[in-house]
């Protein structure tokens, strides 16, 4: 088969050209070949390699550029990048690789277009086209990569237990493909993930990283965490999630099982936003429900003050995963926080007051929120779906008009401590604070508005209350 068509860009003639004057083949490689015959949009990165050195091919083919870009070389790896416009093109020479026990970094030396074949992950990402004049646009497809993308099929080139364990990295991007992908990972190739998933320890939390935030941004990222799960990848990364899998009953009474309902809630949630902070939070939301499991006779199962428990685990599991422990994490933690209380508003009436707090503790948090409370429905029962939907719909317009009349997302007190001080003429105390917390909660009790002369007026009274003169 040729494919020409996929290579119009004339980054393509150029590189067919360079690889010429240097009398070497090269291919492009990968995904780029992948995601054509997908159709999945013009890809941003090209790979391409060279039966001989990559990083001279790059230079020759910035030589003959009109604006001669500049040649990143990463010498340790043998691989050379320039960048066109918003492109990225990535030269490596063709290589054979070995791998030893300890490391996924494996022992290279040079080899044939067939060698490099041989070392990609799986039969989808070593498609190659020739770049070369008298081939141009022909497809190398020794493992019928093209017949499993038809089939829609994760396949690895070589016996998977060896791919996967050379790499264990790869078990992680065979599930995030299969996530982003809508694939299915052959059944051999799911056997040797499973024999080989205590592999995945040598492999840095960063990486991981990488691929689960692949998996939590695709459409459906319940697939992935399926399978993570199915193949006992789960337990080695994220255990917090593990560990809610399972309906315990004591004395005929259930609790729901909460790691698919947390799955459920991220495919929810990922319908209604791109925001892959939003959908981490969505994925933790229960996290503390595992430590805090009770059972009573009276009240039969319990997860008290889950939230709060959940919120600590956000940290150390951030922590742990060498994910950032900046503003995105205390995101994750204030929503996971937070993430009960809208539900107890959408099961009673909603009053102002009770959605005055909820603004004046989520602050601009308050819609993403709201987002996830909204995902978190998940009853089967369509007359309570419909009720907590609605209550929400309420909620939603209930911000929007309590936030118009007293802005108490980013609450700042109408009376400072200072025009305290100096009306009732006293130093820093006590008294202070406790006229303050009155006013606040006057306003969001909807008391009194959150203007000055009102607030005012209530600090006359409370401090006349609490014994204080005004001063003259
Ligand atoms: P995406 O851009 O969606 O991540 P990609 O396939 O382009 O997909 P890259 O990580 O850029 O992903 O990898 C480029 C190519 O390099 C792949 O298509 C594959 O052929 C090869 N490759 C990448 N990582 C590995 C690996 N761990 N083992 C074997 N081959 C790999």
């Amino acid at each position: 088969m040729n494919y020409k068509e996929a290579l119009n860009h004339t980054i393509f003639k150029t590189i067919s050209k360079s690889a010429a004057e240097l009398n070497l083949d090269s291919y492009v490689i990968g995904g780029f070949v992948r995601d054509y015959l997908l159709k999945r949009g013009d890809a941003k990165d090209i790979d391409v390699v060279a039966i001989g050195s990559g990083i001279a091919l790059a230079k020759q083919v910035a030589k003959n550029l009109p604006n001669k870009p500049k040649v990143q070389v990463f010498k340790t790896y043998g691989t050379a990048m320039l960048k066109l416009n918003d492109i990225e093109v990535e030269f490596v020479g063709a290589r054979k690789e070995s791998y030893n026990e300890n490391s996924r970094n494996p022992v290279v030396e040079n080899g044939t277009l067939q060698d490099d074949q041989n070392r990609r992950d799986f039969s989808i990402n070593a498609l190659a086209l020739d770049l070369s004049e008298a081939n141009f646009g022909d497809l190398l497809d020794p493992f019928n990569g093209v017949q499993d993308l038809e089939y829609k099929i994760i396949r690895t080139p070589l016996d998977p237990d060896i791919t996967y364990s050379d790499d264990p990295l790869r078990m992680m991007r065979a599930i995030r493909f299969a996530t982003q992908l809508g694939f299915t990972i052959e059944k051999e190739s799911l056997d040797a993930i499973t024999r080989n998933n205590e592999r995945i320890k040598i492999i840095t939390n960063e990486r991981i990283v990488v691929e689960l935030n692949k998996i939590l941004e695709s459409k459906t990222p319940s697939i992935g965490f399926l399978l993570l799960e199915e193949t006992g990848l789960l337990k080695y990364i994220l255990p917090e999630l593990t560990a809610l899998k399972g309906i315990d009953e004591v004395e005929g009474q259930k609790h729901k099982d909460n790691f698919y309902h947390t799955l459920e809630v991220v495919d929810n949630i990922a319908k209604h936003t791109n925001d892959v902070w939003l959908r981490w939070a969505a994925l933790l939301h229960d996290i503390g429900k595992a430590p805090t499991k009770r059972f009573s006779k009276k009240v039969g199962w319990t997860f008290h003050a889950h939230e709060f428990e959940g919120s600590k685990m956000v940290y150390h599991l951030f922590k742990r995963l060498k994910m950032p422990l900046n503003e995105k994490m205390k995101f994750v933690q204030k929503l996971v926080f937070m993430s009960s209380r809208p539900i107890v508003l959408a099961q009673d009436i909603v009053t102002d007051s009770a959605v005055r707090r909820l603004v004046f503790d989520a602050g601009d948090y308050v819609e993403d929120l709201m987002t996830l409370c909204e995902a978190d429905i998940t009853t089967k029962n369509p007359k309570k779906f419909n009720k907590y939907h609605n209550n929400f719909k309420i909620v939603r317009e209930k911000i929007v008009e309590v936030e118009e009349k007293d802005s108490v997302r980013n609450f700042q007190p109408p009376v400072s401590g200072e025009e305290i001080m100096e009306t009732f003429n006293i130093k820093p105390s006590r008294e202070i604070g406790l006229i303050k917390e009155a006013i606040k909660e006057a306003i969001l009790e909807g008391d009194i508005p959150n203007e000055h002369e009102a607030a005012f007026n209530l600090m006359l009274e409370k401090g006349k209350a609490l014994g204080l003169k005004i001063s003259d």
